[in-house]
């Protein structure tokens, strides 16, 4: 057996979605060593893949909790962080409409919740709410008006987050799972199958396998207990039927079924919150779909199902408490706790990770800020946003500017090379980071395109190239070296 290799940190994050991507970049502001490790092929890829991208506007928490804590906080941290990853943000605004007396009495509970909190929140008459969105139901009794919630593109983000930390110095294992860890003295020792990881601080940010990686260090006084969202996406052309994402008052367990125009602008809805046995349950089902249609509908009648282009689900890492874990554990010094992140978590983030910084230093950690830290990550060329200007002066810089490759992105080889260059290694990776993929064909003309630049970038053979990890490889082997034995190319 090849014997591992060791990696001494001050801290090591294990997990790289939007927390851990979040704190990896706010500790990279100091002098201290940091490695994050995260079991897939790229960031990214767990919780903060898949969900509904909102920016919450902060008035729905209950009052007390530490989701009520970071909301908003994370909220206003939102405008100046995406400004300087120049990540795709927009505050388009948020709308809870009630369609009867009862739920307009809750409306206004939250309308005084936001008051209470310094969140901006209006409500709204029927005849307001509807000359702000016109395709809302006629049904409606009025609205609460948030206009500073927004819409990101949380794999963009958590990303840009990461290629900022690297930039200031942080390092990265992908490919990675946690299998094992333990406490050896002062040190916090994790391993993978290759790495044997020595840390002062190890920050717990796995997601849903939290309670699981708490176990590892022998700390088994929380569980994380797994709830679904399904979510369905509409093509670009409907972009402009709603341009706030619309809610109806909350149910028990989720925030309810919601449209949704994507920071990119697309249209979605969803998502459905039920319990589930298995964490990686990402199945979408007829009866979800069903429920979601019907939620859509009763808030915006025109939803053309038609117009689907994609589904999803994500699943929420729920903690036993019911709130955010954000903490050392009692149990096991030096150990950091950032679990049980379901909505609002991706809002919360930024200023999740600004108490991270706090709870290092309480560990014992001295940070001292760096003066050369850099806040902001090369800016992104997306070309379809160009005029035909720019357009002009780019190609001419650069000719791979000047080839479409994903035709209902209007994508560019430029911008995929380019994603490549900034830690793209799969095909999702381009999608999320490029959009190639992403429209209404859903990656079935420029697949095979794409998959050929990330061979060339990268120098390996078009069947090491995957969709998202080992074991995803669209290519298996060449038609032709199958029909000569090895032969043809
Ligand atoms: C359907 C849905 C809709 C949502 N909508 C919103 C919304 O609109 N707004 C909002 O604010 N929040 C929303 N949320 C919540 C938000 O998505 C989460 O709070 C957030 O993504 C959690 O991020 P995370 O970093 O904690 O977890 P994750 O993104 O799951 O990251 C954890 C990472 O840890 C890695 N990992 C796990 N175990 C190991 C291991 N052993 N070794 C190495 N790596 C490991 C995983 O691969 C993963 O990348 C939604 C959630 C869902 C499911």
């Amino acid at each position: 057996m090849r014997e591992k290799q060791t990696l001494t940190v001050d801290v090591a994050i294990v997990g790289g979605g939007i927390i851990g991507t979040a704190v990896a970049r706010e500790l990279s502001k100091y002098d201290v060593s940091i490695l994050l490790v995260e079991k897939e092929a790229e960031v990214g890829w767990g919780t903060t893949k898949a969900n509904s991208g909102i920016v919450h506007a902060g008035f729905h928490e209950e009052p007390g909790t530490l989701k009520a804590k970071y909301c908003f906080p994370g909220n206003q941290m939102y405008p100046k962080l995406c400004e300087e990853l120049d990540v795709c943000f927009r505050r388009n605004g948020i709308l809870m409409v009630a369609r009867n007396q009862e739920e307009w009495d809750i409306v206004q509970k939250y309308y005084q919740r936001g008051k209470d909190r310094g969140v901006p929140v209006e409500l709204l008459s029927k005849e307001e709410a509807l000359a702000l969105e016109p395709a809302l139901s006629s049904d409606i009794l009025g609205a609460l008006h948030a206009p500073e919630g927004g819409s990101v593109m949380p794999f963009e983000l958590a990303a840009a987050l990461m290629e900022n930390a690297l930039q200031n110095g942080a390092q990265l294992l992908t490919n990675s799972p946690v299998v094992a860890a333990q406490v050896e003295g002062e040190r916090k020792v994790i391993e993978t199958a290759e790495h044997r990881i020595e840390a002062k601080v190890v920050i717990n940010a796995a997601g849903l396998f939290a309670d699981d990686l708490a176990q590892m260090f022998g700390d088994d006084y929380f569980t994380i207990k797994p709830r679904k969202g399904e979510e369905y996406l509409f093509d670009l052309d409907t972009k402009d039927m709603v341009t706030r994402t619309i809610f109806p008052v909350p149910t028990k367990v989720s925030k309810g079924i919601l449209v949704i125009p994507t920071a990119e602008g697309n249209l979605m809805m969803g998502p459905t919150g039920d319990n589930i046995e298995e964490k990686e349950d990402l199945a979408t089902t007829r009866d979800g779909f069903a429920r979601i249609l019907e939620g859509a509908k009763s808030l915006v009648p025109g939803i053309n199902p038609r117009k689907i282009i994609a589904q999803f689900a994500g699943v929420r890492a729920a903690s036993d408490r019911g709130d955010f874990i954000v903490e050392l554990s009692p149990n096991v010094p030096g150990l950091i706790h950032l679990a049980g992140m379901e909505s609002p978590g991706l809002t919360a983030a930024p200023a999740i990770a600004v108490d991270a910084v706090k709870l290092v230093e309480e560990a014992g950690l001295k940070l001292t800020p760096k003066e050369d830290f850099e806040p902001r990550r090369k800016p992104m060329v997306r070309f379809r946003s160009l005029s035909h200007e720019e357009r002009d002066r780019l190609i001419k810089e650069n000719p791979a500017y000047g080839r479409i490759i994903c035709r209902c992105e209007s994508v560019t080889e430029g911008e995929i090379i380019d994603a490549v260059q900034r830690g793209a290694r799969t095909l999702d990776g381009i999608k999320f980071r490029a959009r190639a993929g992403a429209g209404r064909c859903q990656g079935g003309f420029c697949q095979p395109l794409v998959m050929a630049i990330i061979a060339r970038e990268l120098g390996i053979p078009l069947e090491e190239v995957t969709k998202r990890g080992l074991g995803s490889e669209p290519v298996m082997y060449h038609a032709k070296e199958l029909l000569t034995g090895g032969e043809g190319q």
